[in-house]
């Protein structure tokens, strides 16, 4: 059975027809998804203690049901490393349509991929594995398959992308640690499923793997209508 405040979260977003940011990444860490440490903020003074807190450097990007594509309106700055660029940047994304709050990301390191499901009327939850980032449209190196995924489909999915030799570590960079992108492959699977009555599709872009763990850095939820 899905998890309560999950569910509530789901009912909750439908006027918005999405699942904002940090209510998505709720929905993950829930699920077991390791995310980078967040807070959501309004007004400078909270800006600053929740950016001390979890340590600069810091990432700040716009919260608001009116921004989907938040790069598309520099409504993400990455690598911030004072409470005065900090405290500018909200000034900013205040002034951006829909502002419900700040969302301060610690900045998150590591290989970039895309996790992604589609829900296809006939086949169900499609989930996508891909390398992301800005490369993600250009190379359309992605590879596909039906929901639920055990570890040989995640195993072949992997070995399938032409940038695999990426997540093995490639001249000098460290490798990507397999089994955590695995796990995370396999609880998104069974995820999906179990939110299929509700989302068309979900965009995990991206998620950041290093020699430890991988991380949901960006997360978005589209409903049903
Ligand atoms: P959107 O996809 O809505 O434009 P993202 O949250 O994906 O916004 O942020 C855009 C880019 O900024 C990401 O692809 C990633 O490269 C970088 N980024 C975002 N959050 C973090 C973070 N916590 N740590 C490191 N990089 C980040
Ligand atoms: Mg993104």
């Amino acid at each position: 059975m899905l998890n309560k405040e999950i569910k509530n979260i789901l009912e909750k977003s439908k006027q918005w027809g999405w699942v904002l940011e940090p209510d998505a990444k709720r929905i993950f860490s829930l699920s077991g998804f390791k995310t980078p440490k967040y807070a959501v903020v309004k007004k400078p003074a909270e800006a600053v203690a929740a950016a001390r807190k979890i340590g600069y450097p810091v990432v700040a990007k716009i919260v608001s049901p009116e921004i989907i594509h938040k790069s598309d309106v520099q409504g993400v700055v990455v690598g911030i490393k004072d409470d005065e660029r900090l405290v500018a940047v909200l000034e900013r994304c205040r002034k951006l349509p829909g502002f419900t709050g700040m969302l301060i990301d610690e900045l998150a390191k590591g290989v970039e991929l895309i996790i992604g499901a589609k829900n296809d009327v006939q086949f169900g939850p499609m989930i996508l594995l891909g390398f992301g980032g800005v490369g993600v449209e250009i190379y359309k190196d992605i590879s596909l398959r039906m929901a639920p995924l055990n570890k040989d489909d995640v195993e072949s999915m992997m070995k399938e992308l032409k940038a695999y030799p990426l997540l093995k570590g490639y001249r000098g960079s460290k490798p990507v640690n397999i089994t955590a992108v695995q796990k995370t492959m396999i609880r998104f699977s069974t995820l999906m499923m179990e939110i299929k009555d509700y989302f068309k599709s979900v965009d995990l872009n991206p998620v950041m793997c290093d020699e430890k763990s991988c991380a949901v850095v960006d997360a978005r939820i589209m409903l049903k209508d």
